[in-house]
């Protein structure tokens, strides 16, 4: 970057739509190499996804709670001439998570691969154990293999795809290519339980173990690479980012949306407000879903710069509840999951375009995991699978059917909350669309569905050469490190042409 750095020629005006985390990211990247930037947000505050609800103590996180790849957001700051650790406090969780089932079996994940095999011999036998460690050698492989050619590439394509497995070629018989986790996951695991706590990784970018290739395996490699909380709530990530910006000469519009893109030929020219404010610009980085450019809903001008992807199925949502309650019941890590009885029915549900029934819940009890004890109310973030809006319309009983559905059924493992829970602590789909608009409430962007699903996410370049992409919905994809990364892709891009024009 300080190389790339040096070769700018020329300071920009560019505008960016959107401080999610890949809007901020790359807000700060471009101030730091001398350009003009101007963000344009539609909600009050920065963060996109990285949302929270005031509690009787610290924010309640809403959104992502899990930070891995600590590396990218190092990168990001060093980058940029600061380091992480003087502006964030992260502390590294030994236990990745607390897992649940109800015939009493808990198990814990931990940083320290041998201390989880461990555990899981004791929960599930010698065999078991032994599984796990072919398991994490394979998808460490795995990850390694696809890290470079596929994830910190801007263009992967199947070429370079292929020359990576060339060059290793004992992973392909890792990479099970006809196959589905859920079928991969049955072939390396002798335990039904080990299937599907293993399986649940795939909705980390928004799949379900029955559709996902099996070479999505590698994603729970992030999780195994390291797990941080950030001290205070995930949330100061994006306050932290949009202060570094704003000492930058970064300019923030909050409750403001960019209604439409103008361009000239093959140039975007304009950004015009809901406000009517028409802005002329060098360059344009939308961080919004590339769906709502594809629908038409930033103009005719740009809707046909990104590929139409209108039509391609759609990532999982979420039922999230967040609250602060006492609580009382099993003893709770900062991450726990608490399993459905029967597994992945609760996939078969939502292919089916249904609300769970026997849901897997998530739970991250925001104050544990600390060196000090949680106070007596604790903040916690709830989640459960969905279907998005394409397979699911919300119904008028939504909201008491999961609250029925998500407390009973932790209930029945012994835990409790005190006090009931409102309208406001529960986001559903439609409320996902409403805050991010033609996303039909999917988190992660299109389906990783299918083994080529990597290569057909659009790309950080348009067909416009100075209207770039960037965020969750954009190649390498979702979660909050791979959206620090396509910013990082993004402007390596734009400096790239920059250079050369
Ligand atoms: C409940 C939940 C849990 C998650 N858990 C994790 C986790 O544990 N770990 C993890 O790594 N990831 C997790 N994720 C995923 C992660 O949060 C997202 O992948 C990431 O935050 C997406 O960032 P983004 O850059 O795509 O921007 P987004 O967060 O999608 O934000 C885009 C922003 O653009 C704005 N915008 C869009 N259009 C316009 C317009 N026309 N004008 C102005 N503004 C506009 C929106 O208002 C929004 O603020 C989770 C997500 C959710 C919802």
């Amino acid at each position: 970057m300080a190389h790339v750095q040096n070769l700018s020629k020329h300071s920009q005006k560019i505008v960016v739509v959107g401080a999610g985390i890949g809007g901020l990211a790359t807000a700060l990247r471009l101030s730091a190499l001398g350009h003009k930037v101007r963000v344009i947000e539609a909600a009050p505050t920065p963060g996109g996804k990285i949302r929270t609800l005031s509690g009787a103590n610290n924010p309640i996180d809403l959104g992502p709670t899990v930070l891995t790849l600590l590396p990218v957001f190092e990168r990001l700051f060093s980058d940029v001439g600061e380091n992480l650790h003087d502006h964030i406090s992260v502390t590294q969780q030994h236990i990745l998570a607390r897992h649940w089932w109800r015939d009493a079996t808990c198990v814990d994940l931990d940083a320290n691969f041998e201390t989880s095999r461990d555990n899981i011999r004791n929960a599930f036998g010698e065999k078991s154990a032994t599984e796990f460690l072919s398991y994490y050698s394979d998808t460490a492989m795995l990850f390694d293999c696809f890290d470079e050619p596929v994830m910190q590439n801007a263009n992967p394509n199947l070429p370079a795809m292929m020359l990576a497995v060339m060059k290793r070629p004992n992973v392909i018989g890792k990479m099970r290519p006809v196959s589905t986790l859920e079928h991969g996951l049955a072939k390396q695991f002798s335990d039904p339980r080990l299937q599907q706590l293993f399986g649940r990784y795939a909705t980390y970018v928004g799949g379900m173990p029955q559709t996902a290739p099996a070479l999505l395996s590698l994603i729970w490699q992030a999780e195994a690479k390291g797990v941080w909380t950030i001290n205070g709530g995930m949330h100061k990530l994006a306050r932290v980012i949009e202060t570094l910006c704003t000492e930058r000469g970064v300019e923030f519009t909050y409750n403001c949306c960019v209604k439409s893109i103008k361009k000239q030929e093959k140039t975007a020219t304009k950004v015009i407000l809901d406000t009517d404010e028409a802005i002329d610009v060098d360059s344009i980085v939308f961080n919004g879903d590339p769906r709502a450019i594809a629908l038409g809903h930033l103009g005719h001008d740009v809707q046909n710069t990104v590929p139409n992807i209108t039509h391609e199925e759609r990532s999982l949502s979420a039922y999230v509840w967040g609250f602060d309650a006492k609580c009382s019941g099993p003893d709770l890590v900062h991450h726990n999951v608490f399993f459905a009885d029967t597994p992945n029915s609760e996939f078969r549900d939502i292919a089916l375009g249904q609300m769970p029934n026997d849901p897997t819940i998530y739970v991250c009890a925001q104050d544990r995991g600390k060196s000090v004890a949680p106070p007596e109310i604790e903040n916690f973030e709830l989640i459960l699978n969905a279907p998005p809006l394409t397979q699911r319309q919300p119904e008028q009983k939504d909201f008491e059917r999961c609250n029925e559905i998500t407390f009973q059924r932790l209930e029945q493992f012994g835990l409790s909350f005190h006090g009931k829970r409102a309208r406001q602590h529960l986001t559903m789909p439609q409320d996902f669309e409403a805050l991010f608009p033609a996303s039909e409430g999917s988190l992660y962007g299109q389906s990783p569905k299918g083994m080529m699903a990597t290569l057909k996410r659009p790309k950080c370049t348009t067909k416009l050469n100075n209207l770039f992409l960037v965020g969750g919905g954009v190649h390498p994809g979702a979660g909050i490190p791979m959206a620090t990364l396509c910013a990082e892709l993004a402007v390596a891009e734009m400096t790239r042409r920059q250079i050369l024009t």
